[in-house]
């Protein structure tokens, strides 16, 4: 619980119009997109000015009082479920973009800036920020950074890491910290937006980022592949990625999934299809020639149909059922479960017969798609956690999905990062080695563990002895 003191002090910082206390009020503060217990913070406030963070994180840390920092809670780990009650800081009051450099390819925007408001403006100057997670009409540049988001153009593009050239944070002294430059190179120090990337607001709260941007492609072509069957899709991803061709983007939809998406927007899908890959090239318009040629005799050879998008309508369509996928398997029972499993390209097809099996043998319903071409997988469970033997039988399958991944040589989370949903299973992809050094590393910058307790390594120890 928070003092009435501490409650007067952070009103006159951000006044009544940023601060809210009432449980009805802080309720939608109490969980984020992952099916997790909710928990109430004590208060939630907006900061509109950054030297306003400064002042709450001093506050909090005199106190010891817990701050989650918050964009547009659309994780997929539970990284802004205040477990400790305290206060929630939301990033979105800080939402302008600061600067849009044309000549050095650069843009700095406040954390809370939206991606898709990002993303909007530097096409405006006819410029490109590829990064495009499904949620970024919604998420922020913030929450993008501290989970390292990806995106369907990560195949090609990278994902978020890829562009911070710098950061601006507060630490746990309240004090103004800069990491990296407006610059190509910089080695002045630690690579401190290295630190930040993924650190899932364990460390500081971010309030600014250099992001770098870059010329948009002259040409794409997007086709659909259709397959019979799931497991010669995957071996064509696997064959792609063999054959050093390297689409924009390679997404693959299982047949649950696709009877999914037709259900909920009607896009015009084949329904008998046991798979579906979605394929973008892009670049000089010869080079989209070539690889478009190379990607289709691939696939050709493997047993796919391909029918290429021949106007930007029928490109649109494709993508809307890919961007559709989630919130259409979100329709068909009360408790969705999704899962990240990313693994090295050559072993998709493995994953998916790991997959297949797992849901044969728990009799579970699993819908799949994902970023095929990064060897990152969405399987996603659809039950009902009211139904204890069935959550039961789901935990136990997730259990097995992340030791099929780590046996292939993969890793627990592609773009979603731990929170508190996937801690418990940290320890088997990294070793106890490497989780006490993050710990340190997080003691050191925040020795009262103020900022979002629990999350990444915080709570390992209670976590390996459970283990
Ligand atoms: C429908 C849907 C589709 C999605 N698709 C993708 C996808 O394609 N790719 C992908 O990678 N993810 C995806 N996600 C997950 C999610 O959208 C991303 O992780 C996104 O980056 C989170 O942004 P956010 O603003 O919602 O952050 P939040 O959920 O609010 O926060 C995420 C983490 O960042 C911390 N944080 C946020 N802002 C700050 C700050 N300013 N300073 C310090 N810490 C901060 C929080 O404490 C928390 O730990 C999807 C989620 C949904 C619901």
């Amino acid at each position: 619980m928070v003092s009435k003191g501490f409650k007067r002090e952070v009103l006159s910082i951000v006044g009544r119009e940023n601060l809210w206390e009432n449980p009805e009020d802080v309720l939608c503060y109490s969980y984020d997109a992952t099916p997790l217990p909710p928990c109430n913070p004590d208060l939630v406030v907006r900061p509109t000015e950054e030297e306003q963070v400064a002042r709450i994180v001093l506050l909090c840390a005199r106190e010891g009082i817990p701050l989650v920092p918050r964009g547009a809670g659309t994780n997929l780990s539970g990284g802004v479920v205040p477990v400790e009650g305290g206060v929630v800081l939301l990033t979105t009051g800080l939402n302008r973009i600061l600067e849009v450099n044309r000549e050095d390819l650069y843009v700095v925007a406040q954390a809370g800036v939206v991606t898709a408001k990002l993303a909007a403006a530097v096409e405006r100057v006819g410029l490109f920020y590829p990064p495009d997670p499904a949620s970024m009409s919604v998420s922020t540049i913030g929450g993008n950074i501290m989970e390292n988001a990806g995106g369907l153009r990560g195949l090609k593009y990278g994902v978020t890491k890829d562009y911070v050239m710098g950061v601006t944070f507060y630490d746990a002294n309240g004090e103004r910290v800069v990491g990296g430059a407006r610059t190509v190179k910089c080695v002045t120090g630690y690579n401190l937006s290295g630190l930040m990337v993924a650190s899932e607001g364990t460390l500081g709260v971010l309030t600014q980022a250099v992001l770098k941007i870059i010329p948009p492609p002259g040409a794409r072509k997007s086709m659909m592949v259709v397959y019979q069957d799931i497991m010669k899709a995957s071996e064509a991803v696997s064959a792609i990625i063999a054959a050093h061709v390297l689409p924009v983007t390679l997404e693959v939809l299982d047949s649950f999934t696709i009877g999914a998406v037709v259900e909920a927007t009607g896009v015009d899908l084949p329904t008998d299809a046991g798979a579906l890959l979605l394929i973008e090239v892009d670049g000089h318009p010869g080079q989209v020639e070539d690889e478009y040629g190379e990607v289709a005799t691939i696939c050709e050879r493997l047993g796919g149909k391909v029918k290429v998008a021949q106007t930007e309508a029928e490109r649109d369509e494709v993508w809307l059922a890919r961007r559709k996928a989630l919130s259409s398997l979100a329709r068909l029972k009360p408790t969705l479960i999704l899962e990240d499993v990313t693994v090295p390209r050559s072993q998709i097809p493995a994953m998916m017969a790991k997959i297949e099996e797992i849901r044969g043998r728990y009799g579970l319903l699993i819908g799949t798609f994902g970023h095929a071409g990064d060897g990152n997988l969405h399987p996603t469970f659809l039950t009902d956690s009211r139904d204890r033997g069935e959550m039961e039988r789901v935990e136990e399958a997730i259990k097995e999905l992340f030791q099929g991944a780590l046996d292939l040589g993969g890793t627990l989370s592609g773009e979603h990062g731990i929170g508190v949903a996937k801690l418990p299973f940290l320890v088997k992809e990294v070793g106890e080695g490497t989780i006490r050094f993050m710990k340190r590393l997080k003691e050191g910058v925040d020795p009262r563990g103020i900022f979002n307790p629990q999350k990444l390594v915080a709570a390992y120890e209670r976590d390996l002895e459970r283990d």
